[in-house]
């Protein structure tokens, strides 16, 4: 089993195990050489020290020596004896005799005051050092010590030098070698044999993981991983089957909330259609396929404009996954205006990570067709009361003519008129629903040329001058230029430009100003406001105000009088938003009508 070839972990973990225990090995090695080296030195000094000691006891004895000879002798004998060099230097620095060196050749000797051993010996009496010697070219170790003689007649003053061959030589690493490469070669087969066992054990441990790991992933999700006694890392086990526990636990929620999704997605009584990020179907409700695709078509995988025959329907879905909307609403109208749909798309995301658009299909066919219906109805309605009314109010204008002066036709008078007022009355009504009706039927975009708003803004204004001179009211013009021109329906302006006028000299007081501007407003469009300084509109009339008969109740008899109808600003807000912009109310004291309309 051992020998078996390892796998590459194994190998790897062998050659770290390996280069771990060499390097303990080297440093254990080297430690252990230099404190052997240390302890050895220590202890060859100490000897040497010992047999100096001895000598110098011996030398205290044998002295006086007959002459220099024989003192070299004795030297030369005990040398010998102690298998040591000695030697005697004077306290001069000169060498008197040398175990080692022959007599006659002492003279050439040069002078040895300046040896470590010496200096040291001459301040202390004992002095010692280790240095390479030249002569017999291997470390030696002296140790001197301060120490007299007598020979013959004289007597010297100075140091009897012991020299030994280092220890630190004697002992090299050379000489553990064998035993060096023995202790390691059985390292070395002992953290092999260790690190296969041990990766075994950690393989067969991880292989299990694996299994574990590869089950899970199969979908066997019911899986645990079972503790032993003998399990290298029970924690890791602990860990594992908690997060098996997690993964089941979440998956077990997103299959329910999947479930859910796909029940409601069939249930539901609107078309849902999920594309991916490059703007293919991914997914359609039955209700999609069913009403709006067609049964039988194939989808999956294709883009919207070869299933759904709407180019509206495809530029909004590359706007959205092009990022130029995060969401657009739009109608599409399908099948020649038989289906029309209100649609929503949006932008699906992941923390901004973009990975698809998803498009939900109301169906709002039965809403337009009553809307259509409902339209048509007044608009016919509108079209048979104009004939008759215009008869009613021609012969009551005939008749209020041909009627004699005389006191007693004036209740005659007095009945006739309130029949003109409310025939007037009822023909303006007529109109306005009729135009209402015209502004709300279709889109104008196919009559829009260029027209200059200050040019529409002064023409609608001559037609109101009546009125104003009425009330002694001027129009007080602000513009930013002379020209601002807009791609529109210049009739529709003109209706939008008089039904604000009449509205705000209706509430203006006599003889004050009308302040119109007219601006720029951002770089693509224009803003028209018209401020006068009425009653104003309540902030919670505001929104209100511009729903077809929806009218501010204020009680005062002017108002009642007026005639009220409600549909003036219905109609602007219908030709302004026809016309791509947006119209509101604003101001605190009088109202402020705004509105903005798209720049050429
Ligand atoms: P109408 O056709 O009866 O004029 P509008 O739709 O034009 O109706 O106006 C709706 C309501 O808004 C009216 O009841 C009117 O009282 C109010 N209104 C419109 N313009 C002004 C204004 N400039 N100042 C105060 N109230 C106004």
């Amino acid at each position: 089993m051992i020998f078996r070839k390892p796998s590459p972990f194994q190998a790897k973990l062998i050659a770290y195990f390996w280069l771990v225990s060499t390097i303990a090995f080297l440093c254990a090695g080297y430690f252990y050489k230099v404190t052997i080296n240390k302890v050895l030195t220590e202890e060859a000094f100490q000897e040497a020290r010992d047999k100096l000691d001895t000598m110098v006891t011996l030398l205290r004895k044998n002295q006086p020596f007959d002459n220099l000879n024989s003192f070299y002798e004795w030297l030369k004998e005990n040398g010998l004896l102690f298998r040591a060099r000695f030697t005697y230097i004077e306290a001069s620095g000169k060498v008197l005799a040398d175990s080692e060196v022959a007599f006659d050749k002492i003279e050439s000797l040069e002078n040895h005051l300046y040896r470590e051993e010496i200096q040291e010996a001459l301040k202390t009496g004992v002095g010692k050092s280790t240095r390479y010697s030249a002569t017999i070219k291997r470390d030696l170790m002296y140790v001197a010590k301060r120490c007299d003689v007598s020979i013959g007649n004289s007597s010297y003053e100075g140091f009897l030098r012991i020299a030994l061959i280092s220890q630190k030589d004697k002992t090299s690493l050379h000489d553990l070698f064998p035993l060096f490469v023995a202790s390691f070669s059985a390292t070395f087969i002992f953290v092999c044999v260790m690190a296969l066992w041990i990766t075994k054990r950690l393989y067969s441990y991880l292989n299990e993981i694996l299994r574990f790991a590869d089950d899970i992933a199969k979908g066997n999700i019911r899986r645990r991983l079972i503790a032993t006694p003998n399990d290298e890392f029970p924690e890791l086990l602990t860990a594992i089957n908690s997060m098996a526990d997690a993964i089941e636990s979440q998956l077990s929620q997103l299959t329910e909330t999947k479930e859910t999704l796909t029940i409601v997605l069939q249930g539901m009584g609107d078309g849902v259609l999920v594309l991916d990020k490059w703007g293919k179907i991914r997914m359609a409700n039955p209700y999609m396929v069913k009403h709006i695709i067609g049964e039988g078509t194939s989808w999956e995988g294709r883009y919207p404009i070869e299933v759904i025959p709407s180019i509206e329907f495809q530029d909004a879905v590359r706007d959205v996954i092009y990022g130029k909307s995060r969401s657009l609403k739009l109608k599409v109208s399908l099948r020649d205006e038989e289906s029309v749909y209100d649609v929503t798309i949006a932008r699906l995301e992941r923390e901004r990570d973009f990975f698809g658009v998803v498009a939900v299909f109301h169906d709002v066919s039965e809403m337009m067709r009553i809307e259509k219906v409902r339209r048509d109805f007044v608009a016919n309605v509108s079209h048979a009361l104009r004939t008759p009314l215009t008869s009613i109010k021609g012969y009551a204008e005939a008749l209020m003519d041909t009627l004699p002066a005389e006191e007693s036709f004036a209740q005659s008078r007095t009945f006739l008129g309130i029949v003109l007022k409310n025939a007037e009355y009822m023909m303006k009504l007529v109109e306005r629903l009729l135009k209402l009706a015209e502004v709300e039927a279709a889109s104008w975009v196919k009559y829009f040329k260029p027209v200059n708003l200050a040019e529409v803004a002064a023409e609608a204004w001559d037609v109101c001058r009546p009125m104003a001179l009425g009330k002694k009211v001027e129009l007080e013009k602000s513009f930013t230029a002379s020209s601002f021109m807009v791609n529109g329906y210049r009739e529709q302006l003109l209706t939008v430009f008089q039904n604000l006028y009449e509205n705000a000299l209706r509430y203006q007081p006599s003889g004050v100003p009308l302040k119109l501007s007219i601006s720029s407003y951002g770089d693509e469009e224009i803003l028209v406001c018209l401020e006068d300084k009425g009653p104003g509109i309540d902030k919670a009339h505001r929104e209100r105000i511009f729903e077809r008969f929806y009218r501010v109740e204020r009680g005062s008899k002017k108002e009642k009088d007026a005639l009220q109808m409600g549909l003036g600003l219905a109609i602007c807000k219908h030709i302004v938003k026809n016309h791509g912009g947006k119209i509101w109310v604003e101001g605190e004291k009088g109202a402020r009508f705004c509105f903005t309309l798209l720049k050429i």
